[in-house]
């Protein structure tokens, strides 16, 4: 890759930090091992050809599991996360708190943490919240793309207002367990309520601009800014569709809204459910009708530090979901370097460079999670 030496020595310094992707459940679907270089957009080769320090797995369910199957997936990807840590312990380690994530970036290796993807894998039950947190899991989105029994999704109908009474009490606990709240996914009216009630600082760990491009996933300025002020953080997405207007009004008159390709009301047999996962795993991205130029990264980076300030932003690329079409140039986490490179010739200073890249996001894990 031909970056300046600039560029390579600013990446270098910074702890860059990735806030989400889908590596877990490619493992577990695909029965891949991700210490192995691929072609995929992630595995170990490629975040330290990168320059990625810390990287957080999601563990992600998809809506179809339902309240009463979704532990099981989300504790299978668990599972897949400490299998590679056990076969790779020189590259990689689980990181509980920002001490810990410097200790094992110093050590030279992959500061991993686990996010819970979806309040679903909860199956309403706030013991399941707890033995996620002792499991190592340090944020959890409330939602993915479908509205849950007590928290509304931005891309599904409202069911709760918001959060429901037993919703508030996921907060309450997440608080309490010192589990970041990441609010990703849900509802415009679900951010400003949790905004109200969270007292510590939280992230939408992988969201882009609506300003820049108008999905219901996307951010409107006010949601940034109300993030920012509890501290907090947004990651940018890398997603064509979350990234490019064009590419958005293209794909909604090609296949609809999420809510009728995702979120279709279902009822499969237990025993279908991986066979129908794995399907919706590998044809979810399949339509790739172009690819919008890179500079779109920047172009969102830019709006959000606009309407946040540099210490609000970060990046959450939401990579290796089976390969989501990404801006040209993006192919993976070796790519990484091109947004550094890309932030200095926009004229960031390389603090601010270094803050966007990762400082950010170790800011709030050690509001949360200590030092
Ligand atoms: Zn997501």
């Amino acid at each position: 890759m031909s970056v300046s030496a600039r560029t390579t020595r600013v990446h270098q310094d910074a702890l860059v930090w990735d806030a989400h992707c889908d590596s877990l459940l490619r493992a577990v679907v695909d029965d891949v091992d991700l210490g192995v270089a691929s072609t995929a957009q992630g595995d170990l080769p490629a975040w330290k050809a990168g320059g990625i320090d810390a990287q957080v797995f999601a563990v992600w369910v998809d809506t179809i599991y339902g309240p009463y199957h979704a532990a099981r997936r989300a504790l299978e990807q668990i599972d897949a996360y400490y299998l590679l840590a056990e076969k790779y312990p020189a590259q990689i380690e689980l990181a509980r708190s920002a001490a810990e994530v410097r200790r094992i970036v110093a050590a030279g290796k992959l500061a991993a943490m686990i996010a819970i993807e979806g309040g679903l894998a909860i199956q309403n039950n706030l013991r399941l919240l707890r033995i996620y947190a002792q499991l190592g899991a340090t944020s959890m989105t409330l939602t993915h793309t479908a509205s849950i029994d007590w928290v509304d999704s931005s891309t599904d109908v409202e069911r709760s207002g918001g959060l429901s009474p037993f919703g508030r009490d996921v907060i309450g606990e997440m608080n309490r367990l010192r589990m970041i709240v990441d609010c990703s996914h849900v509802s415009d009216k679900t951010i400003e309520q949790v905004v109200a009630l969270s007292d510590q600082p939280i992230i939408a760990s992988h969201s882009s601009c609506r300003a820049l491009a108008d999905h219901p996933r996307n951010l409107p300025d006010r949601l940034i800014e109300a993030i920012a002020k509890t501290g907090g953080v947004v990651g940018i997405n890398f997603y064509n569709e979350f990234m490019d207007q064009r590419y958005r009004d293209v794909m909604a008159s090609k296949v609809g809204q999420i809510i009728e390709v995702l979120n279709k009301p279902t009822s499969y047999p237990p025993e279908d459910l991986d066979r129908i996962g794995a399907e919706r795993h590998h044809n979810f991205f399949r339509d790739v009708p172009f690819r919008p130029p890179f500079e779109r990264i920047l172009e969102h980076i830019d709006h959000a530090v606009k309407v946040a300030g540099v210490d609000h932003v970060g990046i959450g690329g939401d990579l290796d979901a089976g390969a989501i079409p990404t801006p040209l140039g993006m192919d993976g986490f070796r790519d990484y370097p091109k947004i550094t490179e890309g932030l200095l010739a926009r004229g960031y200073s390389e603090t601010d460079v270094a803050k966007i890249m990762g400082g950010n996001f170790l800011r709030v894990f050690e509001a949360v999670r200590g030092g």
